[in-house]
């Protein structure tokens, strides 16, 4: 049985090759718009290429299926265990049948820099150990969680990934194959972060994700003591600019469901059938966003807070959840460390949907100073706003989320940055412990 498979990989070393050379090519060029790397062709290994003819495609598929290897969704990564979920016949992950998995160590020979050659969100191909027995209906007979070996990796149709801060060359594909990525805020506790907003929206746009925003809490809208009447008049505009660039808008009320309860299920409507990665920080709501979800919730019927699951959200990986409206979420704890600085003009304008299409007098125009400039002119014909445009020029400038009250000072960018340096020499730190232990092996 296992011969079948080396015989493809075999039979693949030509298409290896050839994409060898695609890469070599890749390297020459400058890198792409959407901040595609080269990796992205490296860290798949010998995979099943989407992008050959599907007759061949589905040949190949049937004949690793038919030598015992089965389709899985990544959904939680720890270290070297990977914790799959079997894919039923439409592809969809079935969270209840769990697998635990390693990867295949020629993977890792090829792709050594690569710690996270599968991510949470990725298609892969796994073999199940040879002492893993199945019942009548092909499902393991084990108490345990079954154990197999992942030996392929589908392309990804989509990813998100954060560049190195201190090195920009370097990128870690976080997440992989999401649909749709939900930007959560909340309006009051803690308050809306409308560059931060931005941020996220441009890391969607750049990744080619459709985003949608999602402002939580809006029953604190009504305490006259948080939302003044100036900051009403600020909110309402912000939500209607992002309508207009079209960016779908929910607001909501987690807590109470009912009190938002056409936007909830517009929400629900929205989510249906997707893989949602949830951007946002940690308490504006996302778990409790996420149990509007919950199948209890068909119905809104009830607003009793002890449905409210927690614990799991609360981690720190991340973690594919399966929603109650064939949906599947990752809340993306990791999202904090985003980094979209160090973008050319040309790139940040296409981020901008709403900046699409206006005609500069120069190709490279920074839409700040220079003459003629499309941009400039369509902000004081009020067809771009003020605030987007501001938004613009930090990201452009790498000066990040700093305008408009509510947002971070100065010194929390700063301390973000440590934090996220910090962050990334423990990294290094466990890397390199890990590369000791396989020396050691
Ligand atoms: P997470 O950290 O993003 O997952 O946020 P949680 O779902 O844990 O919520 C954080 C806090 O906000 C909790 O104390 C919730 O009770 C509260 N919260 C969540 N949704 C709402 C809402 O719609 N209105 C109000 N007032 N509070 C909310
Ligand atoms: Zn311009």
């Amino acid at each position: 049985m296992a011969r079948d498979w080396r015989k493809y990989l075999d039979e693949s070393e030509t298409r290896r090759r050839d994409r060898l050379v695609k890469i070599e090519k890749i390297k020459k060029q400058k890198r792409s718009v959407r901040g595609r790397t080269v990796d992205d062709w490296l860290v798949d290994g010998p995979l099943i290429e989407g992008d050959e003819s599907e007759e061949l495609f589905a040949q190949r598929l049937a004949q690793l299926t038919s030598a015992g290897q089965r389709r899985g969704r990544v959904i939680e990564v720890h270290k070297r265990n990977i914790f799959v979920a079997e894919e039923n016949q439409e592809g969809q992950p079935e969270t209840e049948l769990l697998w635990l998995c390693s990867v295949a160590k020629r993977h890792f020979q090829r792709a050594h820099k690569e710690r996270n050659f599968v991510v949470v969100g990725d298609r892969i191909l796994f073999e199940p150990d040879a002492d893993v027995t199945f019942d009548s209906e092909g499902q393991p007979k084990e108490t345990d969680l079954p154990r197999g070996v992942i030996q392929h990796a589908f392309v990804r149709h989509s990813r998100i990934a954060r560049r190195d801060p201190l090195n920009p060359e370097w990128e870690h594909v976080m997440l992989a194959n999401i649909d749709l990525l939900v930007v959560v805020a909340s309006v009051f506790h803690p308050e809306v972060r409308w560059g931060l907003i931005d941020r996220f929206l441009v890391q969607a746009e750049l990744e080619g994700l459709p985003a949608a925003i999602v402002l939580n809490k809006v029953d604190l809208l009504e305490n006259p003591k948080l939302a003044t009447e100036d900051f009403l008049e600020r909110y309402k505009k912000r939500v209607s600019i992002y309508k207009n660039i079209g960016y779908d808008v929910f607001e909501i009320c987690a807590l109470k469901p009912r009190k938002t309860q056409a936007e909830v299920k517009r929400l629900r409507e929205a989510f249906k059938g997707k893989l949602i990665g949830f951007a946002g920080h940690s308490g504006v709501g996302k778990s409790s966003l996420l149990n509007l979800m919950k199948p209890e919730f068909e119905q809104i019927v009830d607003e009793n807070p002890d449905i409210f699951y927690k614990g799991r959200h609360t981690t720190t990986y991340n973690s594919l959840l399966q929603l109650g409206i064939g949906a599947y979420a990752i809340d993306t704890p990791g999202v904090r460390s985003f980094s979209v600085e160090g973008f050319d003009s040309i790139t940040l304008t296409e981020c901008f949907p709403e900046f699409r299409g206006h005609k500069c007098h120069y190709r490279e125009c920074t839409h700040d100073h220079e003459p003629q400039c499309g941009i400039k002119a369509a902000v004081e014909e009020g067809r771009i706003s003020r605030e987007r445009y501001r938004s613009f020029m930090g990201l452009l400038k790498g000066i990040s989320f700093r305008e408009g009250e509510g947002d971070s000072s100065e010194a929390e960018v700063i301390a973000d940055i440590k934090a996220r340096t910090q962050a990334r020499d423990e990294k290094l730190k466990a890397q390199q412990a890990l590369d000791t232990e396989d020396e050691e092996q």
